[in-house]
């Protein structure tokens, strides 16, 4: 038989283990990768920071606006006593009570703005954390799946090694040495089809004289356009 048909097998196995190594490869990197994760806690922990600062701004506005009534409490008490008849005194009075309400009218305006910028900041912060924990339990999810995944694709590589090696043993060893290097050269591949004097590969015709070796010769022979080596059918 000649060797060309078993590196034919040589290279399904060969084909199905780069496929088997590749994906593991992107397991490997996937494996132990957080991803988004480190992004957004830090943005959790900015946005919470920030609305904790919203919210010191609004308590400070609160007590501001506590202070200013009770002043004008106190003006207005003092106004209404009775104790002071001077309408002279009377009339400060009353433009005291006036400049403070100013000024406590002023920091509720600034109240109502930062209460709005607080109510966009929480709710900006509860759906970043809950984005958080969702990408957090996916992410879990995700490389406990790639685990198990890797855990079968190490099995089936180990016996697809062991299924290589026997394999390899079949071709004698100058074969598989032209096997090795052509498969370098071509993406994984070394053997093509012959069909009707034609590479299967490279769809070139091969001459008849050239088709007629490989279908005689028990070594391998290269397609004279492309390179790989010819297996007739
Ligand atoms: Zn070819």
């Amino acid at each position: 038989m000649p060797s060309v048909r078993q590196l034919l097998d040589l290279q399904a196995i060969d084909i199905d283990l780069a496929k088997r190594n590749e994906r593991l490869g992107v397991i490997g990197e996937r494996l132990g990768n957080e991803g988004e994760l480190p992004a957004l806690r830090t943005r959790v922990g900015e946005l919470g920071t920030s609305a904790e600062g919203i919210a010191a701004r609004q308590s400070e506005l609160d007590s501001a606006i506590a202070d200013l009534s009770g002043r004008i409490e106190t003006v207005e008490s003092k106004m209404y006593s009775g104790a002071v008849t001077s309408s002279r005194e009377l009339t400060d009075l009353q433009a005291d009570a006036a400049m403070i309400g100013r000024r406590r009218s002023e920091s509720e305006d600034v109240l109502l703005g930062v209460l709005v910028e607080l109510d966009e900041a929480e709710s900006e912060l509860s759906e970043t954390t809950e984005r958080l924990a969702r990408s957090e339990t996916e992410w879990l999810e995700d490389q406990e799946r790639l685990a198990q995944e890797r855990t079968v694709l190490q099995g089936g590589v180990a016996a697809l090694d062991e299924e290589r090696a026997a394999q390899a043993a079949t071709v004698p060893p100058p074969d598989l040495v032209v096997y090795e290097r052509v498969r370098k050269t071509h993406a994984g591949r070394a053997v093509a089809h012959m069909r009707n004097e034609t590479c299967a590969s490279c769809r070139v015709g091969v001459p008849s004289k050239i088709a007629q070796t490989v279908r005689a010769s028990a070594s391998p022979v290269p397609c004279p356009n492309c390179g790989l080596l010819l297996l007739a059918d």
